[in-house]
This record gives C-alpha cells, structure tokens and sequence, in this order.
C-alpha cells in the first residue's frame, strides 16, 4: 500500500518541534517513505487530505500491565486468588489472554502504537507481543517483560511476579522468564502504596540488594534491560547501585542518587497517572485509607521530584500510565502526557516529544519509531486541534496508523464515572 498524507500540520516529535505545512508524507507499506513538498505527482499513491488536522508520531506508553482495565474496587482485590482462577484451565487461561488483547487493542485505537509491560500474567505479554507482530490480531507494537520477579509479601508477588527467596533463584526466575524470549526484565524491588503498612513509609524496601545484584547481572549476561518498581529513595539506591537501567515510579532524589543515575546511565519512567487519585481524590472516590491517601501523597510528591530533578539533571525521563491501577485505564495515555505537562511544568510540546521520541530512545526503539523521518514506521495520530495548544486535544483522534494500517475515527469504550473524577485534575 502506498499512501501521500497531504495538508496536515506536522508535528514530527522532536524537542523543539513546530506544526509544519507544506509537506506530504509519503508512506510505503509499513515505513515513511520519505517527507517531501506536497505540490510533487502522487498519482500512485493514494492521498489522504489531513484538510490542515494535526499529526505527529503516535504515542508510546512506557508502563503498561494488559491483564487489567483499571475500573476502581471498592475493596483491594486478592490479586494472588485472582490469577490463580484465571490461568487454573485452558478456557479460562485463553479468555484471559484474549481479555488482555483487547486491551492493547483499546491502547492501539486511543493513539498508543507502542507500549511497553512491565508485569504480565504467565507469558501472555510475549504471545500477544508476537500475535500482533504475525497480524494474527490488531495491537500495537509491544516491548514485553512477562512475569516479574518480586520476594515473599513483595509487590504482585505470586500473581504478576515470581516470589524469589535469595540471590541465586532471583537469577534463576531471570533465566526461566528470558526463555519466552521477552525484551526486559521486570523487578518489584520496594513495596506500593497499598503494601504499606505504616503511615509516612510508602515504597518500603522488600528486595534485598544481592538479589537485585544477581537478578541485573543475570539479565544483562542475557542482553536484557532491568526495569524496577521503586517508590522509595532507598530502593532507588538499590536499585542503582546494583545494575537496574530503568527506575519505575521513582522517590525523591538527593544529590547521591542522581549521580548514581548519571554514573549507570539509567533513567527514569514517570508514572503519574496511578499517584493522582490515592493522593489527590476525595477518599470516597479512591475507596482510599486515610494511610493510603497520606502514603500516596508522598509517593505522587517523590515521583514529581524525582521527575523534575532528573529533568533539571540531564538524566532521561520518558512516560507511562501504569495502566491496570485503579483509575487508569488503557486509553488515557494522553492523560499522562497531560500530567507530565501540569504538574512536572514542561512545555506542551516537550510533553508530546517525551510520550513520542524520548519514550522511544529509551525502549531501544529509536531508530524505529518515535518521530515523522524517512525510514522510521508509519506510528502516526491525527487530531483536530493544536496538542501544543492544549495537550486535551490528544483525547479525540480522528486517525490512527499503526506499520502503515489506518484505522479511520477509532472508538474506545469510555467508564464515563472514571472519566469525570479524572477531568476534575485536568
Ligand atoms: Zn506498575
């Protein structure tokens, strides 16, 4: 298939990017083909008209768990319980994998044609990774982590993480997960906000640190990235200092831990998305504790400090939802990029060039996608109005083009209720 996108106003997701007119990109079946004056002979392609619509590169969501929606519980459900019904018979285990198909699909139509898991049911990441690399079924490009690797009464242990009992079976759940081939490994190294058991001590640390050692050198023997889950300075030196490349959430940095940052080349993914409604909501909305509001304030103030330090730093800071959290659901990634904008105080446009080009660096998709250049996928959303203007502009695509296949006017099913509580933060 060739395609001649005319009259739109690009904005190509570089760091200083500016809407440009006057161009035609050109696309031949999965790439852009080149980038050229729209007055040329496209008499073999067919044209789409933009008619002077937005496009840029379509976003990237660096934090991504498929097996849930994000529709708020009254009560924390018992995840272990949970995992163990849906993967105890081959239906159940198949209805699942395709209930977290569906949900890639829903990030694929709200603009998202990359995402990233960072703790998934058994090899579920993997398989849909490749299902949807195969075009068995529409999604978007994935960077898969399957299972992560936590410690007893750590984060997601036993449901979407190993439970690693010392040093040598942390590298062993590494060498067990890297045989579905996955393109990370994911650690649970501090606890969240709902494994807190004491007010003011969010994030407390669970994996010791010669675990954390042997599981990051397992991997890296491997080729593979480390991810962590971390809410606690703490972790984030442990983190650290035993060989993670890229710290999820994060905590607030002192001048130690920033040039530890900058001495491992690691970064940092900014979540957000799940801190807003344990710190900010009323607690009948967030069914939240009065402990888990009060530790979810701190987490939400060191994910921000975190974020503009590393900024202010010249240390990476890409984005994610961390969909599957209560609240955030798989098409709000412009949400994110939205946040990253009000509360870290970025520009609109530095905003979009993080979700697009910098996500894409650091998921080790930069000569892939990320931007609108020659050669790079045809990843590209189109919305009515200037998201430089206002970054809301991302929540109504008029197009979506994932490797080249167009979905005209994509359709997500909206929870209206999680849709008003989370505008009010808009
Ligand atoms: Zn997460």
């Amino acid at each position: 298939m060739k395609y001649a996108i005319i009259n739109g106003r690009i904005l190509d997701g570089t760091e200083d990017m500016v809407p440009q007119s006057g161009l035609a990109i050109l696309i031949h079946d999965e790439k852009i083909q080149n980038i050229v004056s729209d007055n040329g002979d496209f008499s073999d392609y067919q044209i789409i008209d933009l008619k002077g619509q937005y496009i840029m590169p379509g976003l990237i969501n660096m934090h991504v768990h498929l097996p849930a929606s994000g529709k708020p519980k009254k009560k924390q459900t018992d995840l272990n319980r949970l995992v163990k019904i849906v993967t105890s018979c081959s239906l159940l285990r198949m209805i699942t994998r395709k209930m977290c198909e569906g949900y890639a699909k829903t990030e694929l139509l709200s603009g998202v044609t990359t995402l990233r898991t960072v703790g998934g049911i058994m090899d579920y990441d993997t398989q849909i990774r490749d299902r949807i690399f195969n075009h068995q079924i529409m999604g978007p490009r994935i960077i898969a982590s399957n299972m992560a690797i936590s410690v007893e009464g750590g984060h997601m242990a036993g449901s979407l993480a190993y439970i690693a009992n010392n040093a040598r079976e942390a590298s062993h759940y590494v060498e067990k997960i890297a045989k579905d081939q996955p393109d990370l490994i994911k650690l649970m190294i501090t606890g969240g906000v709902l494994d807190a058991k004491v007010k003011g001590e969010p994030g407390v640390l669970k994996m010791p640190a010669d675990y954390v050692h042997a599981a990051c050198d397992k991997a890296h023997r491997l080729g593979l990235k480390v991810a962590a889950h971390v809410e606690s300075p703490e972790g984030v030196k442990v983190a650290l200092e035993n060989g993670v490349d890229t710290i999820e959430h994060g905590a607030k940095p002192d001048k130690y831990i920033l040039n530890l940052f900058k001495e491992h080349g690691a970064c940092l993914i900014t979540t957000l998305s799940p801190a807003i409604p344990y710190a900010l909501f009323d607690r009948e909305i967030s069914h939240a504790t009065e402990m888990e509001q009060y530790n979810g304030k701190i987490v939400f103030d060191g994910i921000v400090e975190c974020a503009k330090a590393c900024l202010e730093n010249h240390i990476p800071v890409g984005l994610g939802t961390d969909t599957g959290c209560p609240f955030i659901t798989h098409y709000d990634m412009w949400r994110e990029v939205y946040y990253f904008h009000k509360y870290c105080g970025v520009s609109s446009a530095f905003a979009l060039h993080t979700a697009t080009q910098v996500n894409a660096k650091l998921a080790g998709l930069e000569d892939i996608t990320g931007s609108i250049e020659s050669g790079k996928a045809a990843d590209l959303i189109v919305c009515q109005n200037n998201p430089l203007e206002d970054l809301q502009a991302l929540r109504h695509l008029e197009m979506v083009i994932v490797g080249g296949q167009i979905i005209h006017q994509p359709q997500v099913k909206k929870m209206n209720d999680i849709e008003v509580q989370l505008d009010k933060f808009l």
